[in-house]
C-alpha cells in the first residue's frame, strides 16, 4: 500500500478501514541468505538497501525487543555533515544526501526538516579550527557558512552575547543540517524492507553464533537456531556483548547518553544550536518542546537510564547559552546505550570469521549516519567490498595507527 494525500482522503471518507499493518509479523524460517542482528535504524536500513539497491533475497532482521526501542527512538534527532577528516566527511555528506530524498524513496513521512545547525565559536583559536572545518566541508561538496557576530545577533537574538562566561565570537552554520523524526525513520525503513520481502523478527534475541571451521553458519536465538549464508551485526550499544558471543573483543565501550525534553513552547529556536565552550546542544521539536543533551555519563553501562550529575552539567551548559532556559520546565528525560569506539569513529567491516560482518562504534552520532551506514553495510554484505565512502571504517585502523580522531582528542571514549 502506497501512502499519499489521496489515500488519506480516501480512508477518511471510508472510516479508516483500509489501512494495513506497516509490516508483517512472520515466523522465523530455518535459513536465510542474509541475517541482520539488530532492528534499530542501521539494521533496518541495511536490510532495506540490501533488498532495494543490491537485489538480495531471503533476508531477516532479528530484534530482541521491538522496532524503535533502541537508540534509533532515543536520540535527539540531529542530522548534519559538518565533519573535518577525509575518512568521515564524504561518508556523512553521502548520508545527508540520502536524507534529502529519503521520504520519497521509502514513501514515509519522517519529518525531515533542514532547519540548519549552528556551531558557536567562543575563541579565536576555535574560529581558526571551524574555518578549517568549513573549508573541508566545502571541498567535499557540503555546504558551510561562517557567521559574523552581527549576523548571529540578527538570527539568534536570544543567545547570551553580553556578560557571558564564554563570549560568543561567531558561528559555523550548515543550513542543510537539521532534524528528522527518529522513530519514523525506523518505521519507514521497516515498512520499506518488509514490502520487499524482508522478514522482521521482533522479540527474538540472538544468544550465540554457530561457527564451524571458521565459518559463521547462523545464529542461536530465543526462538531457535536460524541458519544464514551471511550474518551482519548492527546492535549499537550491545555490540560488545553480541560480538563476545563470537569470541571477539572490540575496541568499543558502552556508555550512557541522556536526552531531555522541556514543556512545549511557542517557536523560539530556528534550528539546532551547539555550544562551543562546553557540551550542550538544543533544538525545538515540532510539538514545541526544547530537545537537548550534552555529555555521556562517563561510566560503562548497558542501562538505558542516566544519573543526576550529568543532568546538572547539561542544564548549566544550556543556561550559559540562553539564560531564559532557567524558566522552562523539564518534561521528560531518558538514556540510551552508546557504542563508544576508541577514536570516536565507526567500524563497518568484515571480521576474521567467514560470513560474519560488523557495523558499530557509532558513539553518540549514529542517527545522522543511518542511511549511509545502511547503504554501505549492504554494499559490504552484498559485494564483499567496502563502499568508497566507508573504506576508512576498518578494524585494522587501530593496529595500523590510522585512527580517525575527528576531534583530535585521543584514544578514550569519554574524550570524544
Ligand atoms: C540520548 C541520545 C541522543 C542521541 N542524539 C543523536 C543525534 O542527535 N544525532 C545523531 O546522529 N545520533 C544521535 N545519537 C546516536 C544514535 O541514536 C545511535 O548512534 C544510533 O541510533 C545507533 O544505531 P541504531 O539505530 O541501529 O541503534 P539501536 O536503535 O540501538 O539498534 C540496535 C538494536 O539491536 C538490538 N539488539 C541488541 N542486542 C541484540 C540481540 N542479542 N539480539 C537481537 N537484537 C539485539 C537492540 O534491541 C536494538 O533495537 C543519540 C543517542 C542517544 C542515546
Amino acid at each position: 500500500m502506497r501512502y499519499s494525500g489521496f489515500r488519506v482522503i480516501k480512508e477518511a471518507l471510508s472510516g479508516h478501514k483500509g489501512w494495513e499493518p506497516a509490516w508483517r509479523t512472520p515466523e522465523p524460517k530455518p535459513h536465510y541468505d542474509i541475517v541482520i542482528i539488530g532492528g534499530g535504524g542501521h539494521g533496518l536500513a541495511t536490510a532495506y538497501y540490501l533488498a532495494k539497491e543490491f537485489h538480495q533475497h531471503k533476508i531477516a532482521v532479528i530484534e530482541k525487543g521491538w522496532i524503535g526501542g533502541g537508540n534509533v527512538g532515543r536520540n535527539t534527532t540531529i542530522i548534519r555533515s559538518n565533519y573535518l577528516l577525509d575518512g568521515n566527511e564524504p561518508f556523512y555528506e553521502f548520508s545527508l544526501k540520502l536524507w534529502e530524498g529519503l521520504e520519497q524513496d521509502f514513501n514515509y513521512n519522517a519529518m525531515v526538516s533542514q532547519r540548519g545547525i549552528l556551531n558557536l565559536i567562543h575563541s579565536d583559536a576555535q574560529r581558526d579550527a571551524y574555518i578549517r572545518r568549513g573549508n573541508a566541508m566545502l571541498l567535499n561538496g557540503a555546504d558551510a557558512e561562517l557567521l559574523s557576530l552581527d549576523q548571529l545577533r540578527r538570527e539568534y537574538p536570544f543567545l547570551n552575547f553580553n556578560d557571558a562566561r564564554f563570549p560568543i565570537k561567531g558561528g559555523l552554520a550548515q543550513r542543510r543540517g537539521g532534524t528528522v523524526r527518529h522513530d519514523a525513520v525506523a518505521w519507514g525503513y521497516a515498512r520499506g524492507a518488509d514490502s520487499r520481502g524482508v522478514d522482521i523478527l521482533q522479540n527474538c534475541e540472538v544468544t550465540g553464533f554457530r561457527i564451524e571451521n571458521g565459518q559463521c553458519k547462523g545464529v542461536e536465538t530465543s526462538r531457535g537456531f536460524i541458519g544464514a549464508g551471511k550474518v551482519g551485526v548492527a546492535v549499537a550499544g550491545n555490540s560488545t556483548r553480541v560480538m563476545a558471543q563470537a569470541g571477539m573483543r572490540l575496541p568499543i565501550e558502552s556508555h550512557v547518553l541522556q536526552a531531555f525534553v522541556s514543556e512545549g513552547l511557542k517557536p523560539v529556536l530556528p534550528g539546532v544550536i551547539t555550544f562551543g565552550a562546553g557540551h550542550f546542544y538544543c533544538s525545538q521539536s515540532d510539538k514545541g518542546g526544547l530537545v537537548f543533551g550534552g555529555d555521556i555519563d562517563g561510566y560503562n553501562s548497558y542501562a538505558q537510564r542516566g544519573n543526576l550529575p550529568v543532568v546538572e552539567d547539561v542544564a548549566e551548559g544550556g543556561m550559559a547559552l540562553f539564560p531564559g532556559l532557567g524558566r522552562v520546565r523539564l518534561l521528560r528525560m531518558w538514556g540510551g546505550v552508546m557504542d563508544m569506539s576508541m577514536d570516536g569513529s565507526p567500524i563497518i567491516d568484515r571480521t576474521h570469521i567467514d560470513g560474519l560482518y560488523f557495523n558499530g562504534g557509532w558513539c553518540y552520532g549514529g542517527f545522522k549516519a543511518t542511511p549511509a551506514s545502511g547503504w554501505c553495510f549492504a554494499h559490504l554484505l552484498a559485494t564483499d567490498t567496502p563502499h568508497p565512502t566507508a573504506t576508512a571504517y576498518r578494524f585494522d585502523r587501530f593496529a595500523r595507527g590510522r585512527m580517525i580522531d575527528e576531534k583530535g582528542m585521543g584514544a578514550q571514549p569519554n574524550l570524544h
